[in-house]
């Protein structure tokens, strides 16, 4: 059986002898496993990171308008303009301003 794939890694235009093969050559094959598996891992990490983050503010009174930020997956700006609206309460604690939960 032969089917017409597109490489997975190079992007070209192949045929291939089963359904499966998503590479051109092994090489391409090579490459693309490696990529998935790091891609996989930097997955896995940055799941662990947020983990970690919330675990950890889970515990905090209060915390960082960067770790806000990283916590609700949106920019530091946007963390200021919430506090500017009204919709987040920050305090000024220890010289730094920091959100307080409600
Ligand atoms: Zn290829």
């Amino acid at each position: 059986m032969e089917v017409k794939r597109i490489c997975q890694w190079c992007g070209k235009p192949f045929i291939a002898q089963k359904t499966t093969t998503c590479y051109c050559s092994p090489q391409c094959s090579k490459r693309g496993y490696k990529h998935r598996i790091k891609e996989r891992k930097m997955e896995l990490r940055h799941i662990q990171e947020m983990q970690e983050l919330r675990s950890n503010l889970e515990k905090q009174e209060y915390f960082t308008f960067s770790q806000a930020a990283r916590l609700m997956g949106v920019s530091r700006q946007y963390i200021y303009k919430l506090v500017k609206e009204d919709k987040l309460r920050a305090s000024r604690i220890s010289g730094r301003m920091a959100l307080v939960r409600r």
